[in-house]
């Protein structure tokens, strides 16, 4: 009967055990060192932005440090998910290269950046390596916007001559000033449309 009693107890104590709450789960863990500096930085350019959770996919896709942002400070004709980084190149980008560009080039600022995507957790087409854009650490840009509301378009005026071509042209050559990967129509055929901006590990300017 005692032995009853005892193994009863002893159920019920495991009942107990396995109902009781999983532990608390460790704080989540700080941001890395930079994410705070970067944040500042974004903010004192005048950047909009929003700070974005840690993310990581089964894939292995994320980021540690993202941001959203939606003017840099240009605005962007969408808001894109960068890594902090990225988006303060992208800010550098916009403030040492783009506006003295259009200046020099038609006398006007630029005044909106047309963007086809940041963060996207796809790999590289045609390879079995990642993209940058699975890490936050890439932006596609397709056009710009002057003050007189002309749209340079990378599709159209990359080829074309004159003042729209040598923008786009100087941009190009001074983006491989900021970012580590710049990609554009002179590259190879996916990039006809778009200049690919990245701040990756690799090292390559094809303008
Ligand atoms: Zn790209």
């Amino acid at each position: 009967m005692a032995r009853a009693v005892l193994a009863l107890c002893m159920l019920a104590a495991l009942a107990a055990c396995a109902s009781r709450p999983p532990p608390p789960t460790a704080a989540a863990p700080p941001p890395p060192p930079g994410y705070l500096a970067c944040q500042q930085g974004l903010s004192s350019a005048g950047v909009l932005f929003e700070a974005v959770l840690p993310m990581q996919t089964r894939e292995g896709c994320g980021f540690s440090e993202g941001v959203k942002v939606t003017a840099v400070p240009s605005p962007l004709n969408q808001p894109a998910v960068l890594s902090c980084p990225t988006a303060l190149a992208l800010v550098r980008f916009d403030l040492d290269v783009v506006q003295p560009a259009a200046m020099q080039h038609f006398g006007m600022r630029v005044t909106k950046i047309h963007h086809v995507g940041g963060y996207s957790c796809r790999g590289i087409a045609g390879t079995r390596k990642w993209s940058q854009h699975a890490f936050g650490n890439a932006i596609d840009v397709i056009a710009f916007d002057l003050s007189d509301g002309t749209r340079i378009l990378v599709s159209r005026d990359w080829r074309a001559r004159g003042a729209r071509a040598n923008f786009l042209h100087d941009v190009a050559r001074g983006a491989c000033q900021v970012f580590r990967v710049v990609l554009t129509p002179a590259y190879d055929r996916a990039h006809h449309d778009h200049f690919h901006l990245d701040t990756g590990p690799e090292r390559l300017c094809g303008i």
